[in-house]
């Protein structure tokens, strides 16, 4: 290995081939997709999409990786590289310099772990305000434990407000397993690739920013009820009521509810405390 992987930039080298076959497979790439790659490192997954799609945006932190992916792929004419942090870069305004590489459809990348949340929130936007144009698809390789809050259904310790915050704006999928030992250097945790699948939700919240604070104070202490954690909002004999009309038991925890009862108690408390 000819570069030492920097910590900082949680570089973990992806070097099983199945694995990176079943990212592409999972992505459905074709000829006419524009994708958007975070952190190609030292190009394991970016040689495997170029081939395939339209047009191939790779943002990249470390400068030292950039030199390398450019003296290896600087000449391919359907790939562009930015040197940047994802979170932090503008892509619409430097993008208005290659027009070519805008409107991205896709995502796909194998991401610093302490930056999945944020990353998420980026791609997919937040409740109250998703993105304003929605990708295709995003396929992530995020750790273990991330992956199994993405999908979990209600009742299950996992099922947080990320869980219903995600859900409410995408559909979710685990694509497969990646152990530690898949990585060079091996990392603590074992991986998942997802498949996010971004999609509008059925019968929406009428005050969707109500709904993203209601989420937030509801799992505000997992082991209290949720009558409990929203005594901010609305007093808990007031909120059992409601409960019982929406056929929810008034003993609830916020991991009890559904999205769909989620959105049903946000409508009416919207209604009675605004
Ligand atoms: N995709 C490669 C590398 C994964 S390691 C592979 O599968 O082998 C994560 C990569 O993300 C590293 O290359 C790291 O330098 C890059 N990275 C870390 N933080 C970033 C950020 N904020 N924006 C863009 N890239 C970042």
């Amino acid at each position: 290995m000819s570069f030492r992987p920097r910590k900082q930039f949680g570089q973990h080298w992806l070097k099983n081939q199945q694995v990176l076959d079943q990212i592409i497979i999972s992505a459905q790439l074709n000829k006419l997709d524009r994708v958007l790659e975070i952190g190609p490192g030292l190009g394991v997954l970016t040689e495997r999409i170029f081939p395939y799609v339209d047009k191939l945006l790779a943002v990249e932190i470390d400068r030292d990786l950039c030199k390398k992916l450019v003296a290896k792929y600087g000449k391919i004419d359907n790939f562009l590289l930015l040197e940047g942090d994802f979170l932090e870069l503008n892509l619409p305004e430097m993008l208005q310099s290659f027009p070519n590489f805008n409107n991205f459809n896709k995502v796909v990348a194998n991401i610093p772990y302490n930056i999945t949340g944020p990353i998420i929130e980026k791609l997919l936007g937040r409740i109250s305000k998703p993105a304003e144009k929605p990708l295709d698809s995003i396929v992530l390789l995020v750790q273990k434990e991330v992956g199994d809050r993405l999908v979990a259904t209600p009742n299950n310790k996992v099922y947080g407000a990320l869980t219903v915050k995600v859900q409410y704006l995408a559909d979710c999928e685990i694509v497969c397993d990646v152990p530690a030992r898949d990585f060079y250097p091996k990392p603590k945790v074992d991986s998942v690739v997802v498949k996010i699948t971004p999609r509008n939700v059925e019968n929406p919240a009428h005050n969707p920013k109500f709904l993203d604070s209601l989420i937030k104070q509801g799992f505000a202490s997992r082991r209290k009820m949720l009558k409990n954690n929203l005594k901010p909002v609305i007093e808990p004999e007031k909120l059992t009521e409601i409960l019982t009309e929406l056929g929810i038991n008034d003993q609830a925890r916020a991991e009890n509810l559904s999205l769909r009862e989620w959105i049903n108690l946000s409508n009416h408390l919207d209604k009675v405390t605004s």
